[in-house]
């Protein structure tokens, strides 16, 4: 559907707002003819990082995409780092030795409002699909590998910042825009970062992608955590002589068995054991056993009440012999809706209603995966919201991920409107 944008949509709106005798906000001429102008910008831009592979562990691929995010960010006027967050990382199994680089540009301007842009570079591919699913566009979708998560996102913040240039606005105190590279692999070095600036600004809008379905913004996404036992014992004939044996088996079972009621339904937390392994040979005594629990949560505080728990429950071992170990590993925290973040999705939907003659949802029901988002707002009472980018499908898939063209110029107005609102305090909520 092509967007009604933006002289018909102004001169109904006048008309209404005359009529009805209300103030009525109209479109922003200006910020809705550049993203009209930025469109074919932005495919260019979003041409260019499709093309390069990044996958979480593809440290080649990732230091050639953060150099040339760098140099765009850079060429609109930023202050650019690039920064290696391998040695704060927060390691978890699976977390490589060394992370890709996290890029932060920073501008400055001359109010005082603090707001912070994040999306990330990396994706869930592995060298070598690029050439099965190369950029493409064709009919109203630009296809590409990565292209909704979150290539998209990198792309709309770029040219959302070309358009604040362009209009030579500059009320905020500081803009900063982060992109990471390990959002994939869970965020292992780019989360102490992503939290410690979160607290530091006004507003934090992520740009993860909408779905294609609903048009809407996340005000809430889920936790994930894991719990890890591992068990050690003695081995032992088990026909002959099992009494010298310590059986790993019973303790895991005992652990397993007194922590299998730590779900709480009141409030969504859930843990499952779902993997177990021990032992090596009928007759023997087992030495070793492990056992993993999948954990979701949807508020904050239930993330350490939980880990509490479980490290509470672990001291009462069946055999005191046997050695037992416990590893909580947060994954990704919850993002919970807040009165600020629900303010200012509130904004957000008023400027598209309003000025788009669009609806936009606001969702505060975590669903789907983890992101990002949930970093930058644990340790603030700032807003921050989910799913600024452009509308999507098919994020982890191998062949079928696009963006769909239509959702360009109205979320690239809705980006720019609402970081100029936020500069000048007409947004609720900060810090
Ligand atoms: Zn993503």
């Amino acid at each position: 559907m092509p967007m009604k944008f933006p002289h018909r949509q102004f001169l109904l709106a006048a008309v209404c707002a005359a009529y009805l005798g209300t103030a009525f906000a109209a479109p922003d001429a200006r910020v809705a003819s550049l993203a009209a102008k930025e469109k074919p910008a932005l495919l260019d831009t979003l041409k260019e990082l499709v093309s390069i592979e990044s996958g979480s562990r593809d440290l080649e691929g990732l230091e050639k995409i953060s150099d040339l995010i760098a140099a765009k960010f850079k060429a609109l006027g930023g202050q650019v780092e690039l920064i290696d967050p391998s040695a704060e990382a927060y390691r978890m199994e699976d977390t490589p030795e060394k992370i890709g680089r996290v890029m932060r540009a920073t501008f400055k301007g001359t109010g005082t409002k603090k707001i912070m842009l994040i999306a990330h570079m990396d994706t869930v591919y592995t060298v070598g699909m690029l050439n099965k699913q190369p950029f493409r566009i064709e009919g109203d979708k630009a296809y590409g590998l990565g292209i909704s998560d979150d290539k998209q996102g990198i792309a709309v913040i770029a040219h959302t910042v070309a358009m604040l240039q362009a209009l030579k606005f500059n009320e905020y105190g500081t803009l900063t825009v982060l992109i990471n590279g390990d959002e994939e692999i869970s965020s292992p070095g780019s989360r102490a970062l992503l939290t410690r600036l979160g607290g530091e600004h006004d507003a934090v809008m992520s740009f993860e992608g909408a779905s294609i379905k609903d048009d809407k913004l996340s005000l809430a996404t889920a936790g994930i955590a894991s719990v890890t036992l591992n068990v050690s014992g003695k081995a032992s004939h088990a026909g002959s002589a099992p009494e010298l044996g310590v059986n790993a088996l019973y303790e895991l079972s005992h652990q397993i068995l007194q922590m299998r009621d730590l779900s709480d339904p009141a409030t969504g937390l859930k843990m499952n054991w779902t993997i177990s392994k021990s032992g090596s040979n009928r007759n023997v005594i087992p030495a070793a056993a492990t056992a993993g629990a999948d954990v979701r949560v949807l508020k904050v505080a239930d993330y350490d009440r939980i880990e509490q728990q479980v490290n509470e429950r672990v001291k009462k071992q069946l055999i005191p012999e046997a050695k037992v170990e416990l590893k909580f590993e947060r994954r990704r925290p919850p993002l919970e809706a807040t009165p600020a973040s629900i303010a200012f999705a509130k904004h957000a939907q008023q400027i598209y209603k309003d000025e788009l003659g669009r609806p936009l949802g606001a969702d505060d029901k975590a669903a789907g995966g983890g992101t990002d988002a949930a970093f930058a707002s644990l340790k603030t009472k700032a807003p921050v919201v989910e799913r600024f980018g452009l509308q999507g499908f098919g994020a982890h898939s191998a062949d079928a991920e696009y963006v769909l063209l239509d959702s360009i110029e109205p979320r690239l107005y809705l980006a720019t409107r609402m970081v100029m609102d936020i500069a000048r305090g007409k947004t609720t909520g900060g810090n």
